[in-house]
């Protein structure tokens, strides 16, 4: 059965990124995956996977599409390494779990040893300049 949130938007924020129609700061893409900065990072390097499948949550992605976007997380996970050595993966499914936009997608969050940085209330926007370097930092090995 689907989420109470599975119905399929074509003018999704998160399809228009997956198919060029809105512009991101992609890490990382393959046929059905894409990676890339979130704009209100919760710490530098903060990156979001996705499927190419719009789906709200991962029980409604198709099975190749759910393992597709694990294994690019993982690999997220690895690129990430190299700013950080540790890191969290999350997924906030519905509005009561925090979940703004629903198109499913992982957040991979770099940790620095700061405090708990979930619990801002306001996050400064991903800048333009920073965007490159980490681009060029999370670059294919
Ligand atoms: P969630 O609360 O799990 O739905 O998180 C949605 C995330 O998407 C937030 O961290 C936003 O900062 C991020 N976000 C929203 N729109 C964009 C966008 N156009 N490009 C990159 N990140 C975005
Ligand atoms: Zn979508």
């Amino acid at each position: 059965m689907s989420s109470p949130d599975a119905a399929p938007s074509s003018r999704c924020v998160f399809c228009d990124i997956a198919e060029k129609r809105s512009p991101a700061w992609i890490v990382y893409e393959d046929p059905a995956t894409v990676a890339f900065l979130d704009i209100f990072p919760f710490t530098r390097g903060h990156l979001l996977v996705i499927p190419r499948q719009h789906g709200a949550r991962l029980t409604d992605l198709a099975p190749e599409s759910r393992r597709a976007l694990i294994q690019s997380v993982a690999q997220m996970g690895h690129r990430v390494e190299r700013l950080a050595p540790d890191y969290n993966v999350a997924l906030n499914a519905g509005a009561a779990a925090g979940q703004i936009v629903f198109h499913v997608h992982f957040h991979v969050i770099p940790r620095y040893g700061e405090a708990n940085p979930f619990r801002a209330t306001t996050r400064a926007p991903l800048e333009a300049e920073d965007a490159q370097r980490l681009l060029a930092e999370l670059s294919p090995a």
